[in-house]
């Protein structure tokens, strides 16, 4: 009688309920996982890097027995279940849309064929469904969202387990997965990054360490390591978010003064729950604007060449430059420069957001569809309790805030390294001595500003009154 953990994003042993049942049950257990090919959002270049290198050190965890298949997920497990007499299934719930449909399809099938399937809360601190407001709604904006959350008991972290594996014959090897680049270009992203449970804790205790006593200090300072660098460990379920938050409790019991810098940190991962809480309540989020005026927003119709300069961090504008570079490079960016790149995207350029959520779902190693799809929807001014449409951001001077000496913008942008910091984060105001010590010729060895923000500035609020007046 052998049962099977379905493996997800929840590629860990330490707090992972699934796994931990199964282990529980005594039974011998297939651990399986399946790289889907027939869902939306098939993922992306970045996180196929990662969830290779993620797989790799997952199966090393599990002595080799790891079992990998491709195809269709719910045609895989009704095989398996079939072929190798499988009577218990096991998995942890994920909560985009298109997965949730098939797992209650698949959950109802099963069971009136006999099999006992379990699911779990393996990856958020509450499940959406368990966060209502007072009339038993959902909540559509953070603060009260983030209360709410606060007040509901959290289970504790589960032991490390180790359940007895059985290997299936008919699995396929790691490699043929397909996972990862045929044409290297993930050099920048194994320099920056180690996928898998080992590096996910190490990253939590370095993070407990030397960042967690000036988190809420350093969070927006591009140019230091000011945050925990977790997200696409918690996007793959290399550590659980109720694991981090207990661990980061321990220490603040420890350390009181800490308190503060936990409590924003805290309310950080709510932002992860909220974005969960609104796809799941709200599953067209990723595609369509959920303030419905925004569908007739008026975006540029002919905006290719723009959009490559973006993409390329070409824009002439180098915080903007420097976020694109570094997240082509190192498949992350800094949450302050996202914004501001999004910002530029959707305001100045005029493009719409579906387009940064795109590339940012092929280049993040992060990339999550909640995540991405609300934080998108929220710059735009299109999402629930969204920014403000009136707050642009302007690159010059959140450039002169945030990075203040130009650190980051030398780091990732190295044709403007030399130049006067007076000077870093608005080239184009140099004088031309000034430029010609620093070696840059503009237009030629860095590009001119692409767009004028004043103008493009004064276009975008024009074009939300524009709604604001038909809604
Ligand atoms: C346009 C845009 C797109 C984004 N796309 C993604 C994405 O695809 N995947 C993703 O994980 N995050 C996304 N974010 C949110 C945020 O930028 C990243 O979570 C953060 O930069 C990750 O770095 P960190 O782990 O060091 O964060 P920390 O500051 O250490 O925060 C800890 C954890 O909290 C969560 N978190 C922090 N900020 C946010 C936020 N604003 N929204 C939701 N969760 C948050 C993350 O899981 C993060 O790992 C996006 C933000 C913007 C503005």
């Amino acid at each position: 009688m052998p049962a099977l953990v379905w493996m997800r994003n929840d590629l860990r042993l330490t707090d992972n309920p699934a796994l931990y049942a199964a282990a529980k049950s005594g039974m011998p257990v297939y651990v399986v996982y399946i790289h889907d090919t027939a869902q939306p959002w098939a993922v992306g270049g970045a996180s196929k890097w990662w969830l290779h290198h993620s797989l790799h050190a997952f199966t090393h965890a599990l002595g080799g027995n790891l079992n990998l298949y491709i195809g269709d997920s719910a045609e895989v497990i009704r095989n398996l279940v079939k072929r190798l007499g499988v009577t218990h299934l096991y998995w942890n719930r994920t909560y985009e849309p298109a997965a949730i449909q098939r797992d209650t399809s698949l959950k109802a099938t099963l069971r009136q064929q006999g099999v006992q399937v379990e699911s779990f809360n393996g990856s958020l601190l509450q499940e959406p469904c368990d966060v209502r407001n007072k009339s038993g709604e959902p909540f559509k904006v953070f603060t009260p969202f983030w209360r709410a959350l606060q007040t509901l008991p959290m289970r504790t972290s589960l032991p490390t387990c180790q359940p007895t594996c059985l290997r299936d014959n008919k699995a396929l090897p790691l490699d043929a997965l397909d996972l990862l680049p045929r044409i290297k270009w993930d050099s920048g992203l194994a320099q920056h990054w180690q996928a898998g449970e080992a590096a996910a804790d190490d990253r939590l205790e370095a993070f407990i360490a030397n960042t967690l006593p000036r988190y809420a200090d350093s969070r927006d300072l591009p140019a230091v390591q000011g945050t925990s660098r977790l997200s696409p460990h918690l996007h793959f379920g290399e550590i659980s978010p109720i694991r981090v938050w207990h661990r980061i409790k321990q220490e603040v019991e420890k350390s009181p003064n800490f308190g503060q810098q936990a409590d924003k940190f805290f309310s950080e991962l709510a932002w992860r729950e909220f974005s969960a809480h609104l796809l799941t309540h709200t599953p067209s989020l990723p595609d369509t604007p959920l303030r419905t005026e925004f569908a007739a927003f008026p975006w540029q119709a002919d905006y290719a060449e723009n959009l490559t300069r973006w993409q390329r961090g070409q824009t002439g504008f180098p915080i903007i430059d420097a976020g694109m570079r570094e997240l082509w490079h190192t498949g992350y960016m800094h949450n302050r420069v996202r914004m501001l790149v999004a910002s530029m995207l959707v305001k100045n350029m005029l493009i719409p957001w579906q387009e940064g959520e795109k590339w940012f779902w092929d280049t993040l190693v992060d990339a999550d569809l909640a995540n991405n799809s609300a934080s998108w929807q929220w710059v735009a001014g299109c999402g629930a309790d969204a920014a403000p449409y009136f707050r642009i951001f302007n690159p010059v001077l959140q450039g002169q805030k945030f990075d203040p000496d130009g650190t980051y913008v030398r780091r990732w942008v190295p044709e403007l390294a030399k130049l006067d910091t007076r000077y870093i984060h608005a080239p184009w105001e140099a004088p031309k001595d000034i430029l010609l010590q620093a070696g840059i010729m503009p237009g030629t060895t860095y590009p001119r500003p692409c767009i004028d923000l004043k103008a493009t500035r004064d276009r975008a609020l024009a074009a939300f009154a524009k709604i604001r007046k038909a809604g």
